[in-house]
């Protein structure tokens, strides 16, 4: 072998190291170097490698890897270049020259590379959407360092920066027409500018701008925070004879004794001798688009340059939809939508073209991450597991209750799954007590029937001993072994059950993160359920996914979460939803509760307590006071222990506790040494303690809906009455709405609509929870049905085309690739 050759792989190794080094820095985004993307970066030069056989194989899973790392979450980025290092390694050893001179020389042949100064390729994308904003006509570099700091840096961008909302100035009421109460918009003049300071309120300045047209005069106030150089600022905006436009609801002034707008929506056109006619037709008289803005962004600067970007590569924009779609759904052009949602010509135009924007943006989504799974299914190949049902039906015959419809139909859609080919992606969505475990015990049966092992893994040791024990019980008369693996085992224990494990005697095993640690040897893994899977991590799940020849995963999660949410968020995971509970539970009686009416919840506590039963005292904990929070806490659990309820046996939990530490406090709970639970927000997700009776909830308004459901899910699982007290001060209108839903039903999915509908997605979620592209249009509450047509839609053209490489999808899946990259920002793994 040529010392060149070697020295030339080096050059490879070096050159991936680095840019690898550079893409983990900047958090795993996909960064875009001078030319290249990084994922296309890395896959254009695998393109230019020679290689032998023994390569091929190691180079093309690259090759796979890299054209799903632009679609794929952070944690799973993270993973992959975890894995292409080692790759990398192996790759660069195999490359050394043999030490052995007898080795053949056709298995030795190294490829002769072309020298790792990338050529350009032609395939790279010179599109004009990526033309930096600056040189669009009337832009330049210093509007464009405005843009910047909107996140518009590119043509692309410029033209996606779309209006919050437009107004309609084509219908002006003149001044003597207006009526208060009505929404109107006016055209005049500024006459006169004024301002005062209301008495004892230093930091506030009130100010009176006059407008009149023909017709007459009207009153306008503005007001603003913060001094005497911004009072002045703001009132430059408005010079004196300058043309307005003026949009707001109309009111009746009780001290002027005359009509008014407050605060209305504005824009100044410039004085009337040096209005320039071509340019105001952009502001006037039409229905006009209203960005958002920021210091050195004015909107009349935005609106040119968006027109000047619109004149100028408006003829380029190739519309990603194929031409039969379009027209089926009876969605207009691309080109044509992005004009018109900027400029509309009416109010007709503008629903048409936000229609057409929605549709995309959600297509895009839906397209991606069914992609994403369909390669990751044809990469992966599940296991196909067909049984005649025997041990599921002797396993049912001897349960003491028939399964709810929900469940019987969520275990036929697991069941599916099982018997095809494709690798299982279900999300199993069910409120607290739904029954899941039961449908998760009927899959694993299908799993062991069929010859393989089954796991379930648990986030606690708690609920993995739960699991345990009722498992146990019910797979005992089945002649099945079940074990449980917990990190606080004996090691003899420990060494026993893995023993059982690897041998392929046990056939069922119910643990914690244990499961996942090395050591653990399965001998054939069929199926793993992940119970709370939110509570793992993208990388636990693979782990897990590896211990056996790629076995199917089950997941399934209390939180209930819309369904259009779902479809989103788990866009790539199908999801069952048991929404329907056992018969006979009785609702967890829910209460307001004023501050001041917290001594008869104690009363009633320990009326409770006194009886046997058992209490959960709640408080919120807020990210940017955590500290003070647990302080609060803190102190609340010695008020309550020493003074409040001195002679019962309370506990204290909280998020900062070790994992151990926790572990023991709850395990004292459910053994009832602790009467009553004082804790933040951490209380063990699914844990069993039928005793518990009562929940108190403090600050109540500080929690979303959905976590309150939560919290309530924790009492109510017994034979007794349970009870759930919101306490709240001062509330206002709409978190009294939002907890009055709360009392009034008990429905987990219910719940989370209401929630998603006063919260909106993003408060929701909280920290972004995968790799998804952010939407720029779409409401996920108002636009569902959109969703779902898009859902319906990416559906068959992944059905018809998996790999999205027929003809008329081509142009589709750039547009998934540039989508989803341009829009990932989300960095929480
Ligand atoms: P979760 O969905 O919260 O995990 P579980 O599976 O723990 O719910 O079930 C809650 C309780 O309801 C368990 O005691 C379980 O045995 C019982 N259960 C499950 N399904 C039914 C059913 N169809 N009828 C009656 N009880 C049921
Ligand atoms: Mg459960």
């Amino acid at each position: 072998m040529a010392l060149t050759e070697i020295s030339q792989w080096r050059a490879w190794l070096h050159l991936f190291e680095r840019s690898i080094q550079v893409e983990e820095k900047q958090g795993y985004r996909n960064i875009k170097g001078r030319e290249y993307f990084f994922a296309d970066f890395i896959l254009s030069h695998l393109d230019n490698i020679e290689l032998n056989a023994n390569q091929a194989s190691k180079v093309n899973r690259l090759k796979n890897m890299f054209t799903l790392y632009p679609l794929s979450a952070v944690a799973e980025r993270r993973e992959m270049i975890r894995e292409t290092r080692q790759h990398l390694l192996s790759l660069g050893k195999q490359s050394q020259p043999p030490a052995e001179p007898q080795s053949q020389p056709a298995q030795t042949k190294v490829a002769r590379n072309k020298p790792p100064a990338v050529k350009v390729s032609q395939s790279s994308e010179a599109d004009w959407r990526d033309v930096p904003v600056q040189f669009v006509k009337s832009v330049g570099p210093k509007l464009g360092e405005s843009f910047a700091k909107v996140g518009v840096g590119t043509v692309g961008e410029l033209l996606s920066y779309y209006p919050r909302k437009h107004l309609d100035y084509s219908q002006c009421t003149p001044i003597a027409e207006l009526r208060a109460g009505k929404l109107a918009t006016v055209w005049g003049s500024i006459y006169k500018v004024s301002s005062y300071t209301p008495p004892g309120k230093a930091n506030l300045a009130i100010i009176k701008v006059v407008i009149r047209d023909g017709s007459g005069r009207l009153n306008l106030s503005f007001f603003q925070r913060g001094g005497n150089y911004l009072r002045r600022q703001f009132e430059q905006r408005f010079p004196l004879n300058a043309q307005i436009i003026l949009s707001g609801t109309v009111k009746w002034d009780k001290y002027s004794q005359g009509l008014t707008l407050d605060s209305p929506e504005f824009e100044v056109l410039g004085d009337t001798e040096n209005a320039d006619s071509q340019s105001d037709s952009l502001h006037l008289g039409r229905i006009v688009p209203i960005y958002p803005l920021t210091e050195g962004l004015n909107i009349k600067w935005v609106r040119r340059a968006i027109h000047n970007a619109l004149q100028a590569y408006a003829p380029r924009i190739s519309d990603p939809l194929p031409a039969a779609l379009k027209q089926r759904l009876g969605l207009i052009g691309f080109a044509e939508a992005i004009q018109a949602f900027h400029f509309p010509l009416s109010e007709e135009s503008l629903r048409d073209a936000r229609n057409r924007l929605v549709f995309q943006e959600l297509l895009l989504t839906q397209l991606g991450l069914l992609y994403r799974r369909e390669q990751h299914n044809s990469q992966s190949g599940g296991l196909k597991i067909q049984t005649t049902g025997k041990l599921a039906q002797a396993f049912l015959q001897q349960l003491p209750f028939t399964l709810t419809g929900a469940q019987q139909r969520v275990y036929q859609e697991i069941l599916k799954d099982l018997r095809s080919e494709n690798p299982m992606s279900r999300l199993v969505q069910g409120d607290v007590g739904s029954g899941k475990t039961v449908v998760a015990v009927l899959a694993l049966l299908e799993a062991i029937e069929a010859g393989f092992q089954g796991a379930l893994m648990a986030p606690t040791e708690i609920l993995a001993e739960q699991h345990f024990q009722k498992i146990f019980q019910w797979l005992l008369p089945l002649n099945l072994q079940t074990e449980l693996l917990i990190g606080s085992q004996g090691a003899k224990q420990k060494r026993e059950t893995l023993a059982r494990l690897a041998s392929g005697e046990a056939h069922l095993i119910i643990g914690t993160h244990a499961l996942i640690q090395e050591g653990v040897n399965f001998s054939r893994l069929g199926l793993a359920v992940i119970d709370e899977q939110h509570r793992f991590g993208v990388k636990q799940r693979a782990t897990l996914r590896a211990k056996g020849q790629t076995p199917e995963i089950l997941s399934m999660t209390a939180t209930p979460i819309p369904r259009t949410l779902a479809l989103t968020v788990y866009g790539d995971q199908d999801v069952s939803q048991i929404d329907e509970l056992p018969p006979g539970r009785k609702p967890v009686e829910t209460k307001l509760v004023r501050g001041s009416q917290r001594e008869q919840t104690w009363e009633f506590m320990r009326q409770e307590m006194d009886a046997g039963r058992q209490c959960y005292v709640v408080f919120p904990l807020v990210d940017e006071s955590e500290k003070m929070d647990l302080k609060a806490a803190t102190i609340e659990y010695e008020r309550y222990r020493e003074h409040v309820f001195p002679g019962y046996n309370v506990g204290l939990l909280h998020g900062k506790m070790k994992g151990q530490q926790k572990e023991s406090v709850m395990r004292a709970f459910v053994k009832n040494e602790h009467q009553m639970l004082v804790a933040t927000t951490v209380i063990e997700v699914g844990v069993d303690v039928p005793n518990a009776t009562v929940m108190i909830i403090e600050h109540a308004e500080r929690f979303g809906l959905a976590q309150l459901h939560q919290l309530r899910g924790r009492v109510g699982r017994g034979a007794d009455r349970a009870y759930c007290f919101l306490v709240t001060d001062k509330l206002s209108e709409i978190a009294k709405e939002r907890l009055q839903i709360f009392t009034q039903t008990q429905d987990g999915f219910v719940i989370a609509e209401q929630d998603l509908r006063l919260r909106g997605p993003g408060e929701f979620l909280g920290t972004r929870q995968s790799g998804l592209p952010d939407l720029l249009l779409t409401n996920l509450v108002e636009d569902t049905q959109w969703l779902e047509l898009a859902r319906t839609e990416a559906r068959s053209i992944i059905a018809a085309d998996p790999d999205l490489s027929q003809f008329q999808n081509r142009a589709l899946k750039q547009e998934v690739y540039r989508f989803f990259r341009r829009h990932l920002s989300s960095l929480d793994a």
